[in-house]
């Protein structure tokens, strides 16, 4: 099954490059640590935190509660703790959810979307997709590249 995920609010930062690796990833700004235990029981997802009263919860000491604590401060450390620890493809389902809602995007077709995008993106790309929330665009820009190298990198690890 794949692994879904739900991030404390002291690793934040985490669930966007989560999400940018295409992986399910929970972020609620501000929960408390019971809302956030329950939610990963129920929903069946890895609680990522740097919280250790967290991991010495029973359900965590006992193995029903799966969560990772994080060990660096550093965003790029801690993605490669979880990668590391979970044995992730970094790049498998890259670039497939809406880093701000955390929603599956959809392809959408480029007639339709040229009032959407800047008029150089729209001559110059072939590939959008499109967050069915936020309605946000997707295409493969220099924003893209940029993260797709820090993906390779991290998957060479
Ligand atoms: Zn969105």
């Amino acid at each position: 099954m794949e692994v879904r995920f739900i991030v404390d609010t002291n690793v934040g930062k985490l669930a966007k490059w989560l999400r940018i690796m295409g992986y399910d990833t929970l972020f609620i700004n501000g929960i408390d640590d019971n809302r956030l235990i329950g939610i990963a029981l129920e929903e069946g997802r890895v609680v990522l935190t740097r919280d250790t009263h967290i991991m010495r919860r029973r359900v965590a000491v006992k193995g029903r509660l799966k969560a990772i604590l994080i060990k660096d401060d550093k965003v790029k450390e801690q993605l490669i703790q979880v990668v590391g620890t979970l044995n992730l493809d970094s790049r498998i389902r890259a670039f497939s959810r809406c880093i701000e809602c955390n929603q599956p995007l959809v392809a959408k077709e480029r007639e339709g979307i040229q009032e959407l995008v800047p008029p150089y993106v729209f001559q110059t790309q072939n590939q959008f997709m499109q967050c069915p929330t936020c309605r946000r665009i997707y295409w493969r820009g220099t924003h893209w590249s940029r993260m797709n190298l820090a993906l390779e990198k991290l998957g060479r690890k």
